[in-house]
């Protein structure tokens, strides 16, 4: 689709050395068209230009040399006891060893021969004197044939620096190599620049047709350190044109021009006045900076579109809430929406009372609100008697209505896809839409998947914080871990004890919690008051234990993740996760986001498994390292990439052909420098000059990004 304005699309079958079988091959790796095979680059390139004689190959380097077998057979590794196939070849200036670890016996007696000489195509290893390489790519010479004879016989093969594709099985490198070159000479000089000039030599990007043609075949004289690294001019260009045209769409949206009028809103200071005067603290100056932000927006006409930013702990809550008010001075309703019924209820249960000392309403409605309640709810809120309703998704559900909701607040985003912040503003005339997210998003993903969103980021604590200490405890070591519990809840403090989610069965971490409640409360901890925290609990029950352990009625805290986001215990010091290696990064983050509320210091204890991974392993390491919510992004996104470290599917993530999120980020940047600032030209929606460029945006993410008027 992408480029081929209004052509039909070519199916790969129309080039030439492609059959059925063939074509079945390439639609198994989603290639269907012939624009399919274009916008699908090679994943690496090897170097043809220079044949080296055997005794300058470079250790760790692909190489391509030439020789002659002297000697082949079977033979049965020294330690491992493995039998593999080796192969000696010599070309006068030295000798390397080739080794096969599956193969047929017969076929590579057939083939290696003695006397025969090919070319060889490997990752060349060396040790000490001797080189090795295993499972080389060969290229048998003809009986005769000199060495070049055979170069210039084949130009696809040899002389130049070849593109390596992503194969299937069944589909040789050779092949592969033969299909996508028909396919570049043939219609790549058929694709259209949709980028301006312009913006073409501003940023050094070649038209297209060309960055096609180089990202294949590159000339020979491009330097392998940039197309080993995919930067490129071909590359660059073909990346620069998938942000460019996202980057658009989110300039448009973030303009507000495809969205109608907003609801502009006065700060009179009605209710957050006296909020601010109620409150047990001072707001942090950068909580004050961001409310300033907030408050700014919503004078403005049309709707805001803002993340609030900030670690856990931050105090993201108390700025929703004053946001809150200034909806609701403004004759609107709020809706707020958790991830989690847990922290919805602790929202209601921090925001109710401060709301009716202010004389307004507010109520809560979750999947597990009975029948009766939940229909006065509705009833009331669709009369616009209900000032903020808090809740979970139930919120975002179809029978809810709202009078006049003006404005929405997500809480813990991250959790949520970009579908549900649609949904919210479809509850209202174009609402102003507050989110939050405590996973620090790095700025690259956070410009790619939220970038129609004004960012403002809390990057500071409130005062006499400690830091928390993290301990990473194998598990048999674990007596010294209940110690420590002991420890603190003597000294009047209280403790949490976190099991995973087990991924053979969902509710295993169920069964973990309730038979470590009933063991650990038994024994060695049966002189204090246990409690147990799970999702399976009704709302009044969660309600019941979660204010239990608020108040201090109870003293250790046995839960499964459903304590993940929000919950706000200030007295809990101690927090002990057991299997923590099972867990993710802004998982373990989050989790432990749980302690060091107050100003004593408190601890996480993470308990390691005897099976734990090398990944478990550094990710309990970045934990003990640092408590930096960034850092700790950064490592989960490099150690999971993008569309994971946002929670699958469902995080509204879009799919690059050609751009990584990782590696890409500096050209992001640039494409949206100038995406946005073409956005802002004032006839961009009006003039012809631009027609093009809408055209090709709404193309591409006309429905993704919702965007409507344009055209
Ligand atoms: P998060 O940003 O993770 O949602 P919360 O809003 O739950 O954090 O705030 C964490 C804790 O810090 C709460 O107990 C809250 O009352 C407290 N808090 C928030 N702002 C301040 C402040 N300015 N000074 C002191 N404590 C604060
Ligand atoms: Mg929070």
């Amino acid at each position: 689709m992408q480029n081929s304005g209004n052509r039909q699309p070519v199916s790969i079958e129309q080039i030439n050395g492609v059959g059925p079988a063939v074509a079945q091959k390439l639609q198994k790796m989603g290639l269907e068209t012939v624009e399919d095979l274009l916008f699908c680059l090679p994943h690496r390139y090897e170097d043809r230009r220079q044949i080296r004689k055997i005794a300058q190959l470079r250790d760790g380097h692909h190489e391509v040399f030439q020789g002659e077998i002297l000697a082949a057979g079977e033979m049965t590794t020294r330690r491992t006891r493995r039998r593999i196939y080796e192969v000696i070849v010599s070309d006068g200036s030295g000798q390397i060893s080739l080794k096969w670890f599956h193969y047929k016996k017969q076929w590579m007696k057939q083939r290696f021969a003695p006397g025969r000489k090919a070319f060889f195509i490997a990752e060349v290893k060396r040790y000490g004197a001797s080189l090795e390489a295993h499972h080389p790519d060969v290229d048998f010479l003809k009986q005769n044939e000199i060495i070049e004879q055979h170069i210039s016989s084949d130009t696809l093969s040899f002389g130049r620096i070849l593109p390596v594709y992503p194969l299937t099985e069944g589909l040789h490198q050779k092949t592969a190599r033969k299909i996508w070159k028909t396919a570049v000479d043939g219609y790549a000089c058929d694709l259209q620049t949709s980028l301006p000039q312009s913006i073409l030599d501003r940023r050094n990007l070649l038209p297209t047709a060309t960055a096609i043609q180089q990202a294949h075949w590159p000339d020979n004289d491009t330097p392998l350190d940039l197309l080993e690294s995919g930067r490129e001019a071909g590359r660059r260009s073909l990346v620069y044109d998938e942000f460019f045209f996202l980057e658009l769409g989110m300039a448009l949206k973030r303009r507000g021009v495809v969205i109608e009028q907003g609801i502009p809103f006065q700060v009179n200071h009605t209710y957050t006045k006296p909020l601010a005067q109620m409150l047990p603290f001072k707001m942090t100056d950068a909580q004050r900076r961001v409310l300033g932000e907030i408050k700014n927006d919503l004078m403005q006409p049309h709707p805001m579109n803002r993340m609030v930013q900030g670690d856990v702990g931050c105090g993201k809550t108390v700025v929703a809430l004053m946001t809150a008010l200034v909806a609701i001075e403004n004759g609107c309703q709020v809706a707020v929406v958790a991830p989690t019924e847990i922290l919805a209820i602790q929202h209601y249960r921090q925001f109710a009372p401060w709301l009716e000392q202010l004389g307004l309403k507010a109520a809560l409605l979750t999947s597990s609100t009975p029948g009766r309640e939940k229909k006065a709810i509705l009833e009331a809120t669709a009369e616009g008697e209900i000032d903020l309703l808090v809740g979970t998704h139930a919120v975002l559900q179809e029978g809810v209505s709202f009078k006049r909701l003006g404005l929405g607040i997500i809480d813990e985003q991250h959790r949520f896809g970009v579908r549900q912040r649609a949904v919210l503003k479809k509850k209202g005339a174009n609402p102003h839409i507050l989110v939050m997210t405590a996973t620090p998003i790095p700025r690259t993903l956070a410009l790619s998947v939220f970038g129609d969103l004004a960012l403002s980021v809390i990057d500071q604590m409130p005062p006499g914080r400690t830091p928390v200490q993290t301990s990473i405890i194998p598990a048999q070591n674990r007596e010294r871990a209940y110690k420590q519990i002991e420890n603190e809840i003597d000294k009047g403090r209280q403790a949490y004890i976190v099991y995973p989610l087990v991924e053979e069965s969902e509710k295993s971490d169920l069964q973990a919690a309730c038979a470590a409640f009933e063991e650990l409360s038994a024994s060695i901890f049966s002189r204090y008051r246990v409690g147990l925290l799970h999702g399976q609990l009704g709302n009044d029950e969660k309600e019941e234990v979660m204010s239990a352990f608020k108040d201090g009625y109870i003293d250790i805290l046995i839960a499964t993740t459903v304590i993940e986001v929000g919950v706000d215990v200030p007295n809990a010091t101690v927090m002990l996760i057991e299997h923590a290696e099972r867990f993710g990064l802004a998982q373990l983050h989050q989790l432990r986001g749980r302690v060091g509320r107050g100003a004593d210091q408190s601890s996480c204890l993470l308990i390691k498994s005897r099976a734990c991974s090398e990944e478990g392993q550094r990710r309990l390491e970045t934990m003990q390292a640092t408590s930096d919510g960034f850092k700790i992004a950064e490592v989960d996104l490099e150690m999971r990439g993008p569309g994971e470290f946002l929670g699958t599917r469902q995080s509204g993530i879009p799919d690059f052909r050609i751009a990584n999120l990782l590696r890409d980020s500096r050209v992001l940047e640039e494409a949206r420098e100038d995406a946005f600032d073409m956005a802002n030209q004032p006839d961009f929606l009006t003039s012809d000059r631009y027609s093009d460029l809408r055209n090709t945006l709404k193309q591409r993410w006309g429905s993704r990004l919702e965007l409507a008027n344009i055209g």
